[in-house]
This record gives structure tokens, sequence and C-alpha cells, in this order.
């Protein structure tokens, strides 16, 4: 058996989700003629309670146009240490913005108000200026942690109190809301713009949307252009989003209570010396010396099964829509094996 948990990027599109693109009605989209694209775009302004939504290739050029949406070189923007902003985007922030990065060391990717406010620099001509807080939720290097729209509140809050901008990296935001029935519309309040992701844990080939108010997303248009991604009859790719969005959301549940019991059995091995906790999709742990994340991931290969190092100790394992619960068993049973 072969199961892949590198990470939720790696799912092909469902028979049903082909059927959906292939038959998409399509047009220009960079004329704004693209129906199927219109139509997913009105549908996630909708979903968050938003005036309007952008499609995009990739969550990373969602997030890289929303910093420049809410930032001038010069500024800085403020996000925890983990942030897929600042980890995994190619330092974007300073080639596409010209901006600096302030970190917060947060827990598990997560950062409060407190933090929040202590992190922000009061003007001087010497320092950067405070303009943005990125929040990421679910966290990805945080272990697939969330918040809670309590915990997000005063964030919010102290933002629109000081004038700083809001974005959510909400890549895999749903992940979060079906645990906790929360609405997309109240996370979407609490932000000036939102990016999510449809090309993870929801199962379409490519795609994400940047959600906000109708001049950010007019100008979002004329970034996302001079960056490259206007794409001509996209309608093709927005169906498998619409398809995602309309079909794909509640079983993020089945994957979240399948990345539980990886960590519950996880946490009862000897070579095991840390589970972050399991909130979500993903399982981040710690293997203990003599092993290294390398021979772990060397001898989980043998058996089939493939996961992402995340340190010279840390193995990453994402559940998605590939995998299924007789791959998940099968892996619980490896991984006791190999102790
Ligand atoms: C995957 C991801 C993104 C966007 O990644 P792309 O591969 O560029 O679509 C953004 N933020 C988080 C937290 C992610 O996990």
């Amino acid at each position: 058996m072969r199961v892949n948990l590198i990470s939720d990027t790696v799912t092909k599109p469902t028979e049903p989700m082909l059927k959906a693109m292939m038959g998409a009605s399509v047009g220009d989209d960079v004329f704004g003629e693209d129906p199927t694209v219109n139509a997913l775009e009105a549908k996630a302004a909708a979903l968050f309670g938003k005036e309007a939504a952008l499609y995009c290739p990739s969550g990373t050029m969602t997030n890289q146009i929303a910093i420049k949406l809410h930032t001038r070189p010069l500024d800085e923007l403020i996000c925890d240490e983990y942030s897929h902003v600042y980890q995994y985007e190619t330092g974007g922030y300073a080639f596409h913005s010209g901006v600096a990065v302030n970190l917060i060391k947060g827990t598990n990717g997560k950062v409060t108000k407190d933090q929040v406010a202590a992190a922000v620099k009061s003007p001087a001509d010497w320092l950067p200026l405070s303009r943005l807080v990125v929040l990421e939720n679910t966290a990805n290097k945080g272990g697939g942690s969330f918040y809670t729209l309590s915990e997000i509140k005063p964030i919010s809050d102290f933002c629109r109190q000081t004038g700083l901008a809001i974005h959510l990296d909400g890549a895999r935001l749903f992940n979060a809301l079906v645990e906790t029935g929360e609405s997309p519309r109240d996370h979407g309040d609490l932000f000036d713009t939102v990016s999510i992701c449809l090309s993870k844990g929801l199962g379409a080939p490519v795609g994400s949307l940047l959600i906000g108010p109708r001049e950010h997303i007019r100008q979002a248009r004329r970034i996302r252009k001079v960056m490259g991604g206007g794409m001509r009859q996209a309608g093709y790719l927005a169906a498998a989003g619409l398809y995602a969005l309309e079909n794909h959301i509640d079983r993020l549940r089945d994957d979240n209570a399948r990345a539980r019991s990886l960590g519950e059995v996880l946490s009862r091995q000897p070579y095991v010396a840390d589970v972050r906790p399991v909130q979500t999709n993903i399982v981040i742990f710690d293997v203990h010396a003599p092993r290294t994340a390398a021979s772990v991931l060397e001898k989980l290969a043998e058996y089939g099964i493939h996961a992402s190092p995340f340190g010279p100790q840390t193995i990453r394992l994402v559940t998605h829509l590939d995998v299924n619960q007789a791959m998940i068993d099968y892996t619980l049973e490896v991984l006791t094996k190999i102790s």
C-alpha cells in the first residue's frame, strides 16, 4: 500500500470534480468574462460576508497581494515566527512589497493581543512603521492548531482601534471551522482581507481566493496582473474550486479525526519524544535520538508511507481527501511495528 501523508496539496481531482471541470462555461477572466470564475468569486465573497473576491493561482499569491495592498515600502508586517508568509513564501514580503517583518514568538503558531500590542513600534524615522498583522488559521508549522473567534476578536479590535490592517491566511480555515462550528462570515468580519486555499484539504488541483472589500479587490486585480497571475479560461479550474466549496467542506472532519488517531498512536510509541496537540489534519512530532527524522522517514518509506521532515528530529504527517480509512489503519499498524 502507498500512503502519501506529505501534504494535503497532493490530492487529485475526484471523478465528479473532473466532470464539473470539463463541463464548465468559460470566458477570458482577464477581461472579467469567465462566468465560472465570477461565480466562484461571488460565492466566496458571500460566504465570508465581503463585497468581492479574486481567484488566484496560489495561496502564496493571495497572501503576497494582501501584503502589497495593506503596506508601503518601509512598513513592517507583524506575524508569528512560524507564519507561512515569513517561512515559505521565498521572502516575498521584501521582494514584492519592500517591507520588514516583525516576528512574534507565539504558541504553536498562534499569537495573543498582548503580544501583538507589544510588537507594535512607536513611529520614528529609524524604525519601520508597523502597518499590518497577519494571522494564520490553522497554523501549519504550529501543528494545525486553530484560533477561535473569541481569541481573534481582541486582536482584531486592537488592530481596528490603532489603525493596523489585519489579514487572515486561512489556507486551512475550513479544517478549523468544522471543529468549532463557527461560520466563515463571523471570521470574515474580524479581518480586512481573507485568503483561503482550494488546493489543500478541499481537494481542488489549483487555486486560492483573496476575499475583501470591493476597492481592495479592484486594486488586487492589478497586482495579480503584474505578478503574472491573470489567467484566461480559468473557469475550468475555478469549477473545481466551486465543486470543492460545495462538496468537500464537511468531510474535512474525517481528515481531522484521522490525524487525531495518528497523534494518539504516536504519543504511545517509545521512539516519539513529543506530539504537538492535534487539532486538525496536521500531526507534527519529534523522535528521540539516536533516531532522526531522516531515519524514521526512511523506515516508513520501506512500508510505502511518505511524510515530510520538519526539522532534524521532527516529522509532519498531513491527512487529506486521498487518504482513506484503510490507509490510516495500515499506517497506525506500521507506526507501532517500527518501535
Ligand atoms: C499552503 C499554504 C499557503 C499557500 O501555499 P501555495 O502552495 O502557494 O498555494 C499559504 N499559507 C499556508 C498556511 C499554507 O499552508
